[in-house]
């Protein structure tokens, strides 16, 4: 039996019908990009998040880098964010000039450790951009409080977690603005790429509205120099079809979590991601972490995939150690808690249609690994 990852199929098989004619009645509308499709699309979103507006963009990076523009994001500022992430996170930084400074993670949920922000601000410091992983939010109060006191602006990376919640308000509804990617592996997932900026500011709003289309107020007059990144109409036809199963996909994988951390808790050697008490994750990617047991993760997953079942890691090397950041001065040794996640980290099967009896084989399979590994080793 093969276990993959996320199984996009299946879900479609779900909801084939609405959706083929979803797609049938925007080509028979003719109108692609933009328009009134993307427009419901965004109100129906803005409402899911609790925002005021909702802007669709080209991919969940164009809504960082656009989000991160129209919160005025320039050369010679700072931006805060987590090293263990993925690219997009702090390669949107550098593209609006800035610099991103990284802040280690708290190791129970991999999420920034807002203990540690303080001590990193600076009079450049412009915004700071907690990136909710895996479909956990971070403790957003800490960092609301530095915001105010400081002047700078949050802004979520909610690319993983739309749903989430934090104390009872949906993730990218908390900070000055919240950005998704509607990828097609994430929980709202695309048949292809899309992105969307939450906002309650009218001014950050105007702005990502002008910078998606080219700076462009009314056709062919530009206000401001700006990019080409919006939301394709059949896209918004296809997620505006999903986002009514989203709840009950969401749901879904709690249930899959709880059932996951059930059968895991008693296994010596795997610690599940510690769920925070205030908040409810979305679990995009179900996350465990192979404690300083002696396990060897590779071969993990090559037992695992000899059995059919597909992992993940994200992500095997923090942004501070890749070559392409090298430039920004930092070494190995700097975020220890990041270091150790990207060796001990692996993201296990999970999509709302997986079945109870997949999950147990699962588990079974890496108990099976950890009964073989033990005997070798005796
Ligand atoms: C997926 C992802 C992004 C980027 O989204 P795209 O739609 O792929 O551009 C940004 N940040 C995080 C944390 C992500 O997981």
């Amino acid at each position: 039996m093969r276990i993959p990852l996320v199984d996009l199929k299946a879900q479609y098989d779900t909801i084939r019908g609405e959706v083929d004619a979803a797609i049938q009645q925007v080509l028979d509308q003719g109108q692609f990009i933009l328009g009134p499709e993307v427009q419901a699309f965004e109100e129906e979103i803005a409402d899911y998040c609790g925002t005021k507006f909702a802007l669709g963009v080209a991919s969940g990076t164009d809504a960082l880098r656009l989000a991160l523009l129209a919160c005025g994001v320039g050369p010679a500022d700072e931006v805060i964010t987590t090293p263990f992430t993925f690219v997009a996170t702090a390669e949107t930084i550098i593209q609006c000039g800035a610099t991103p400074i990284f802040v280690d993670i708290n190791p129970k949920t991999y999420n920034i450790d807002p203990t540690q922000i303080k001590e990193k601000i600076t009079s450049r410091t412009k915004v700071i951009l907690p990136v909710h992983l895996y479909g956990q939010a971070v403790d957003m109060d800490p960092i609301l409080e530095l915001a105010r006191k400081y002047d700078f602006k949050v802004i979520e990376d909610c690319a993983q977690a739309l749903g989430a919640e934090y104390k009872g308000k949906k993730v990218g509804s908390i900070g000055n603005a919240g950005c998704l990617s509607f990828f097609p592996t994430k929980t709202l997932g695309a048949y292809g790429d899309g992105g969307m900026v939450v906002t309650n500011e009218p001014k950050i709003a105007e702005t990502v509205n002008l910078l998606r289309k080219h700076g462009a107020n009314t056709s062919y007059y530009y206000l401001l120099p700006g990019f080409n990144s919006r939301l394709d109409a059949l896209q918004a036809a296809i997620l505006r079809i999903k986002l009514k199963h989203l709840d009950r996909w969401i749901e879904s994988r709690r249930a899959k979590a709880a059932l996951y951390e059930q059968l895991l808790r008693e296994i010596d050697g795997i610690k599940p991601l510690s769920v925070e008490e205030f908040g409810k994750p979305s679990f995009t990617y179900y996350t465990i972490c192979l404690k300083d047991s002696g396990l060897n993760r590779n071969k993990l997953r090559e037992h695992l995939e000899s059995r059919g079942i597909q992992t993940m890691v994200y992500y095997p090397l923090s942004l501070h150690l890749q070559e392409a950041y090298g430039g920004l001065g930092y070494k190995q040794g700097d975020f220890p808690q990041s270091e150790l996640a990207q060796s001990q980290v692996l993201s296990l099967p999970m999509y709302p249609e997986l079945g109870e009896e997949r999950i147990r084989e699962v588990v079974a399979s890496i108990k099976n690994f950890i009964r073989n590994s033990k005997s070798l080793r005796c």
